[in-house]
């Protein structure tokens, strides 16, 4: 009897907690259907999901969608796989590139010459370089190592919403409440975790009147969580499969809305990345409703009259927003507005009543629309690494050409260095040899080091004149040698076979580990090392660099 009254009260109590089962939406009318449905922001056991390619690729068909984009943590020095079709899906490989400033999603990258790493503004530098696109991965985790933190960097999007982030920073009870229910309404229970991420948005919303900057909904997939470090992926410790890929495919997606692909994997691959790349999708929490459909027009003189149209729920709430604040809302499933006077980004997100989180996930997110305002076009890093001229107009010589007077090498033990003076047109420059090799622990390096001199604080910038004989980072660096270890500051800047002025900026530079300030301190700066070393270059190559006319400006 009284275990009949147990089960009786766990039914309730199950009864009570268990989400809200998808809303049916019926078809939706001509001219607004469901688009090109697919997940971005997956990982398979290449990294440190639990499932191959085509445990993803079976899952992703099960769950209908399109296409794929799975992204391996890596340095993208692995040559992607090439699109392909598998199972009636199309598997894009990507990668999600770790740097000091959090995680950076790059899509539509090659093989890259050299490992990708360091400071998030040279990475988004080098992805740009390489034809591809860079996206924050989960800016605002509740983990502050996986958070973005260089706002600065030229990023073309951000995950607006990750799933390892949402479940980050929710109580106790609805985890309890997930794990419960998720046999039951798996998509459903993992939506519980779900929030409007406030903060990301509020950036977002910033970035966006700089330039286009596309936001996503990305499911973070690895099919694993950890047992130890309760919901870590990275547990070692041993790890459930929880949530599988099917089911995180269930809880939300992006809908490239105009897309249409033609079934050669490699064409179809582009369609979406520059679909991605204009922003041409929308996200949707298909957890709550569905089948979604959503279209955003700019018609008429200007491209400013706007209208929403949406396949929802007759109690949908569609909200405008422009500059990030709300300017028009309405119920069902239209709104138009005249936009021609109030130029700006405008956005829309689509609510439910009764959607999970504090404050309610949006069901549907669009990308920004500008109206009578061009977003600033994605321009790669000013100074550093770029062919060009110097912003300096007064100069000092440091070397041009002779003998490299004062100059030494400093190295860790493994690694080979040298230096030589050659025969260039005119006069002569230096060519520093080195070889990395060592193992990944030792941190192996090679640095020329020349001495600073006391003028130094008379100016504003280091420049120089170099090429390399194969695409490659140079950490160029500042060393305050008093005081005991010393303090260094550095900027990485990009070289290849094309000679050119590198203009590196003193207010450019960051601090190497910890610094008593965060802008090299001219006065007692007393040394600058040209440094190669295992951030960049991968142990075991070799290489050289040419380098002259070094200078500083202001
Ligand atoms: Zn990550
Ligand atoms: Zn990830």
């Amino acid at each position: 009897m009284r275990r009949l009254a147990v089960l009786v009260l766990a039914a309730i109590a199950l009864f009570v907690m268990m989400p809200a089962g998808p809303r049916q939406l019926p078809a939706p009318p001509a001219g607004l259907v469901p688009g090109l449905r697919g997940v971005i922001h997956v990982h398979t056991n290449r990294s440190d999901g639990t499932g191959s390619v085509d445990d993803v690729m079976r899952a992703a068909a099960s769950a209908g969608l399109k296409f794929v984009i799975v992204t391996d943590h890596g340095d993208a020095t692995r040559a992607p796989d090439l699109p392909d079709y598998r199972g009636g899906v199309l598997y894009i490989d990507a990668s999600e590139i770790s740097t000091g400033n959090g995680h950076v999603v790059a899509l539509g990258l090659p093989k890259a010459p050299y490992p990708l790493a360091g400071e998030g503004r040279d990475v988004v530098d080098d992805i740009h370089r390489l034809g591809g696109l860079a996206i924050a991965a989960h800016p605002g985790s509740a983990k502050p190592e996986l958070q973005w933190t260089d706002w600065n960097a030229p990023l073309d999007g951000l995950e607006w919403l990750n799933a390892d982030s949402e479940w980050r920073d929710e109580r106790a009870w609805t985890l309890a409440r997930v794990l419960l229910t998720y046999p039951f309404r798996p998509p459903q229970a993992l939506a519980l975790m779900l929030d409007r991420p406030d903060t990301v948005i509020g950036r977002w919303n910033e970035l966006a009147r700089q330039r286009r900057v596309v936001g996503l909904a990305a499911v973070d997939a690895h099919a694993r969580v950890g047992v130890r470090s309760l919901g870590e992926p990275y547990d070692t410790a041993g790890s459930l499969h929880f949530p599988s890929y099917v089911n995180s495919f269930r809880e939300f997606s992006i809908d490239l809305s105009n897309a249409r692909l033609t079934g050669d994997a490699n064409a179809d691959a582009r369609t979406v990345i520059d679909a991605i790349r204009d922003g041409a999708f929308y996200s949707a929490i298909d957890a709550l409703a569905g089948p979604a459909a959503l279209r955003v027009d700019a018609t008429g003189e200007d491209r400013a009259h706007l209208r929403v149209e949406a396949q929802a729920p007759g109690d949908a709430t569609i909200t405008l927003f422009r500059d990030g604040a709300a300017v028009a809302s309405a119920q069902g499933g239209v709104l138009e507005r005249d936009a021609s006077s109030e130029p700006g980004v405008y956005r829309v997100e689509v609510t439910l009543p009764g959607s999970p989180g504090t404050p309610p996930v949006p069901w549907l997110m669009s990308n920004p629309i500008y109206v009578k305002r061009a977003p600033e076009p994605a321009s790669p890093q000013s100074g550093a690494g770029e062919p060009g001229r110097s912003a300096a107009r007064t100069f000092m010589t440091l070397y041009d050409g002779g003998p490299a007077r004062g100059w030494v090498i400093e190295k860790s033990p493994e690694p080979n260095a040298a230096m030589d003076v050659i025969g260039a047109l005119p006069g002569s420059q230096l060519l520093l040899r080195f070889a990395i090799s060592g193992t990944a622990a030792d941190s192996p390096y090679a640095a020329f080091v020349m001495p600073a001199g006391a003028a130094i604080v008379m100016y504003d910038r280091l420049v120089f004149t170099a090429r390399a004989d194969r695409p490659m980072r140079l950490s160029v660096q500042l060393r305050a040698s008093s005081g005991g270890e010393g303090e260094r500051w550095h900027r990485s800047v990009y070289l290849d076979q094309t000679p050119r002025t590198i203009d590196v900026a003193f207010s450019d530079f960051r601090p190497i580990g910890t610094t008593t300030s965060a802008l090299p301190v001219l006065s007692r700066v007393d040394a600058i090392l040209f440094v190669i070393d295992s951030v960049n270059t991968k142990i075991g190559s070799n290489g050289q660099i040419q380098i002259d006319d070094i200078r500083y400006g202001r």
